[in-house]
């Protein structure tokens, strides 16, 4: 689900995935320009409500870009999450619709009311109402045409108020959408639901509209969440973190204390020592460090969108999943989408499939293999079938080679019919010999599923079996199917083996 996009706005347009660092515009410690500059970062995110206090009716005269002094695309949040952080702000809907058209930033978001992740049922129910009327009216209200409109969706952890709440601001005249109140579930590395709610909202959201995350800039979750179809990203953190002397990485977040070394490539890590960084004034320090933050976290984003490309991004989150075991919770969540997940994956991909742990076992495209050899294949009508256990192309020295069909066991797709071996990914795969218990069971499951099926059509069953691989897992499975079965000595080749 995740994909390379380009935004349109009234300043330009914006690849996504992309970060949008927070611009507060009371205390600007990188101007938006600077970040363009030294980040390629398009998109700044500033927060209308902070706007309206500090500036007032100033702003609306010169516009957002005329305050933050900017050309490029500009986006607002509205204050919403002020309000769950802090309680009420003074400030009513209407005229934070109004504002935001008159302040004209490229993308605009109504005041919905998070959820938050801590709150009863009816709370919840409250504030799914509540956002849904405001997105209603807002949807009625505004009036300037340059500026694209965000519905977000609350609903918090009660997974069937998400559903609603998707549901209904899709139908909305809104040109993206954001998914509210992930924050308390980062903090807290609650990952596996973080993915329940993407998901949920994504099953019900337009899928044609970007989608925001609010909140989950850091690096180490954003890989998880591209997969999931989140196209856009805000980042306070790479200066609140900053603040407190802390240094983001690709997999956590560490303080200045604890570090030995610098394990970074950025240009502040290769042209400073931590001794420099550590013992600079304090505001350069800040400065140092939340550079540091903002370049792991875009080179972050260039590896996904890099991996896009090449079709191996779920690769790229199993790898970074295993940064964390929560996060690791939240890759194994997702699995549990793959049928939904499966439609979205393209058919063919530029790369090889590569099986990197249990988890690929469950991947869309074994889904759709598995899906399509039941629904779509038909054998052939002859009276031999061989079953080969092997990873290389060759076929087993049987007696009437044309009395016989042919499919090999390759895990974690499973029985491989021959005359399917050049479909992707079955002709195009790295997969470990030595294999784990998934890999067994994804070939033991699918070879049963099979002989149950069409065991009867034949008249003789042979398996090559390669006890060395396969244990008795093989033998003893495909015996308790078909009696007709007849083990034979394995014949192929193992890697490494010449003939
Ligand atoms: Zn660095």
């Amino acid at each position: 689900m995740g994909r390379l996009g380009k935004l349109g706005t009234a300043h330009g347009d914006v690849t996504t995935p992309t970060l949008m660092p927070v611009i507060d515009p009371s205390d600007v410690v990188f101007s938006p320009d600077e970040i363009r500059r030294e980040f390629g970062a398009d998109l700044v995110i500033t927060n209308a409500y902070l706007i309206l206090r500090h500036f007032g009716q100033e702003a609306a005269r010169r516009g957002v870009h005329g305050i933050l002094n900017y050309d490029g695309p500009i986006m607002t949040d509205s204050g919403g999450y002020q309000i769950l952080r802090y309680g009420e702000i003074g400030v009513c809907p209407e005229e934070i619709i109004s504002y935001q058209d008159a302040i004209a930033p490229d993308i605009a978001t109504i005041l919905d009311l998070p959820t938050g992740a801590r709150v009863s049922r009816e709370h919840a129910v409250e504030t799914v109402r509540v956002t849904l009327e405001r997105a209603r009216q807002a949807a009625e209200i505004r009036s300037n045409p340059k500026v694209a409109w965000c519905g977000p969706v609350q609903g918090g952890t009660f997974l069937d108020l998400v559903a609603e709440c998707a549901t209904e601001v899709g139908k909305l005249d809104y040109q993206l959408h954001a998914i509210g109140s992930p924050v308390e579930l980062l903090e807290n590395y609650r990952y596996a639901e973080i993915v329940d709610l993407v998901m949920m909202a994504k099953q019900h959201l337009p899928l044609d509209r970007p989608t925001h995350l609010f909140g989950a800039g850091h690096p180490m979750v954003l890989a998880l969440a591209v997969a999931m179809g989140c196209d856009l990203f805000d980042s306070a953190a790479y200066v609140l973190y900053a603040r407190g002397g802390r240094y983001m990485t690709q997999n956590k977040t560490l303080h200045l204390d604890a570090l030995t070394f610098l394990p970074c490539e950025c240009p502040i890590c290769t042209e400073h020592s931590l001794e420099e960084i550590k013992n600079a004034p304090p505001e350069e320090r800040v400065k140092l460090l939340a550079k540091h933050n903002l370049h792991v976290t875009f080179g972050e984003l260039r590896r996904i969108r890099q991996a896009i490309i090449e079709g191996r991004l779920w690769e790229y989150v199993e790898m970074r999943c295993r940064a964390h075991p929560r996060l690791l919770d939240g890759l194994r969540r997702l699995v549990k989408y793959r049928e939904f997940i499966e439609r979205f994956d393209p058919v063919s991909k530029p790369s090889a499939f590569c099986y990197l742990g249990p988890e690929s076992a469950s991947r869309p495209e074994v889904t759709r293999y598995e899906k399509r050899l039941t629904e779509r294949y038909e054998p052939p009508a002859l009276p031999i079938l061989a079953l080969m256990p092997a990873f290389e192309r060759e076929r087993p020295k049987v007696d009437s080679p044309e009395q016989t069909q042919l499919i090999r066991l390759i895990p974690p797709f499973g029985a491989v019919p021959e005359e399917l071996e050049e479909v992707y990914p079955l002709g195009q795969f790295q997969v470990p010999q030595e294999l784990d218990v998934w890999q067994i069971k994804s070939v033991v499951d699918s070879i049963s599923n099979y002989l149950q099926k069409y065991g009867e059509r034949y008249e003789q069953i042979l398996l090559f079996n390669d006890p060395q691989r396969w244990g008795s897992a093989l033998v003893d499975a495909c015996k308790s199917v078909a009696e007709k079965l007849k083990v034979l000595p394995f014949s192929g080749m193992r890697k490494g083996e010449t003939r």
